[in-house]
């Protein structure tokens, strides 16, 4: 998901509309706005489907006033594992005796379950299915005497992946959990503030880039500025180390980092560890295609757009349906029969994770008379679930889970198929090796250590 707020600027709604659009590839699915004025008090609108469709329209726009406002983009993780209903979509809102305040999460909870269970039994009445709702349950229990300390407390009791934007009436609140596992940065627009999943959406409304919010740091903004805390016991970061490799737009810089570079770099380490002789390196756009530039700068092998994306298809594994998904592939991508007809293939894709999308293109780029195909892929073969809020599927459907390297390449029918090292991957992000003790990133679907225990899984039989 994304998140984005904003405050002390004129008419935030529409600067949080266009950081929402500028954060769109982290959720597809709905969208949602609150904003707050003291003529009207707090507004909201939530709604299905991409921003540019529901959130530019005078009417619309008209009905959230005000110089303070927070948003997100939804795609499923946790929760609704069916369809995304209306209810689900974020900001969600909570009335306190000290007045309103609206959250938006990006990340899951891995204590979710257990938390909703006792929240229910105390008297809590849930009104999604969201592992994010907690927060505001937990938030109404909280004796604090101030919204910020209330969201404290909560987020003291909540577990996993979370970095969140919320609001009350005059405020802006941004925290990250201990590990920072996702990411959040801090902007400044004019006289006013913002906060953003990703640097992307600072540049999209001119803002200036002040700085990341720290692993387990929370910052309350008002007019007279940004305060800082820590409230959480002090913990080595684990970032995501998969927001470098795919999630994450390529013009946005993480942790110091360009999003491009880092997968430049991965392309150029995958040439590196895996050198095949061939005519031409293509990429699976467009998640393959700065790691497939690397891969050729590296190779001297020259790159060409092998393939062409319809561009106004989104993500394919952002698409929660596997018929949808299937379909997707054709709808997505085809091949660019004159360029790769007789030709020696390189494939540069940035994952391989049920395997169905890979194996469509090959047949793809076979029919259409290529000699050779050699898939690359820019990350370890991912063998475990995600539980931080990034949807990966049930590990029996990971291709990476049941099958070894050479089972792969045979069911992807493929000439060779090779995965970056997880070194490798460390390297392209500038770490000289993993430190197998305490890891510098999170890269559980990787390597299956979690960072973080969890709780709900293992409560439901997923053995680590
Ligand atoms: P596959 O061949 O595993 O079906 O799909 C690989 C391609 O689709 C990659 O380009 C990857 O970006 C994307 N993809 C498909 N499904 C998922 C998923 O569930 N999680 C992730 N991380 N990527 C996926
Ligand atoms: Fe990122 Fe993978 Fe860790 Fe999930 S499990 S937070 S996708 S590195
Ligand atoms: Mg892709």
């Amino acid at each position: 998901c994304g998140v984005f707020g904003a405050v002390g600027v004129e008419n935030a709604a529409s600067v949080v509309a266009l950081g929402l659009h500028a954060l769109q590839h982290r959720g597809q699915e709905a969208g949602g706005i609150v904003t707050h004025d003291f003529a009207h008090g707090f507004s909201s609108a939530r709604r299905f489907g991409y921003v540019r469709d529901n959130f530019t329209d005078a009417e619309t726009m008209a009905t959230l006033p005000g110089p303070i406002g927070i948003g997100h983009v939804r795609y499923s993780t946790a929760g609704s594992k069916g369809a995304t209903q209306i209810r689900d979509v974020q900001p969600f809102f909570g009335e306190f005796s000290m007045g309103g305040a609206a959250i938006a999460h990006n990340g899951n909870i891995t204590n979710a379950l257990a938390l909703r269970k006792e929240l229910v039994e105390r008297g809590s009445i849930f009104q999604s299915s969201s592992d994010s709702e907690c927060i505001i349950h937990l938030m109404a229990r909280s004796m604090g005497k101030k919204i910020p300390d209330r969201m404290e407390e909560a987020l003291r009791k909540v577990e996993g992946a979370f970095s969140v934007v919320a609001m009350t009436r005059t405020k802006l609140i941004g925290c990250r959990d201990p590990l920072g596992v996702r990411p959040l940065v801090l902007g400044q627009l004019g006289d006013g503030w913002v906060l953003a999943s990703e640097t992307c959406a600072l540049d999209i409304i001119n803002a200036t880039f002040v700085r990341e919010i720290e692993p387990g740091e929370m910052v309350v903004i008002n007019s007279k500025g940004v305060e800082s805390h820590f409230p959480f016991r002090r913990a080595k970061s684990r970032f995501c180390i998969f927001e470098h490799v795919y999630f994450s737009r390529p013009d946005s810089i993480l942790g110091g980092r360009s999003v491009y570079e880092t997968r430049e770099n991965i392309g150029r380490e995958l040439a590196k560890e895996n050198p095949v002789d061939a005519d031409l390196v293509c990429p699976v756009p467009d998640s393959g295609t700065p790691a497939a530039i690397g891969y050729s700068l590296e190779s001297g092998i020259p790159y060409a757009m092998g393939i062409i994306r319809n561009q106004y298809m989104g993500r394919t594994f952002i698409e929660p349906s596997e018929s949808i998904r299937n379909m997707g592939v054709r709808l997505k991508l085809n091949v660019n029969r004159a360029l790769v007809k007789g030709k020696r293939i390189i494939l540069v894709d940035d994952s391989v994770v049920r395997g169905t999308t890979s194996r469509k293109i090959k047949e793809m780029i076979l029919e259409a008379g290529a000699a050779e195909v050699h898939f690359r892929i820019a990350s370890p073969p991912t063998a475990w679930p995600c539980f931080y809020g990034v949807d990966t599927p049930q590990r029996e459907k990971l291709l990476a889970a049941t099958m070894t390297e050479e089972e792969m390449r045979t069911h992807l029918g493929v000439d060779s198929l090779k995965f970056i090292s997880l070194d490798g991957l460390y390297r392209a992000v500038g770490q000289a090796k993993r430190d197998n003790a305490s890891p510098q990133y999170c890269d559980a679907c990787f390597s299956g250590e979690y960072p973080v225990k969890p709780a709900d899984m293992l409560e439901q039989g997923f053995e680590m």
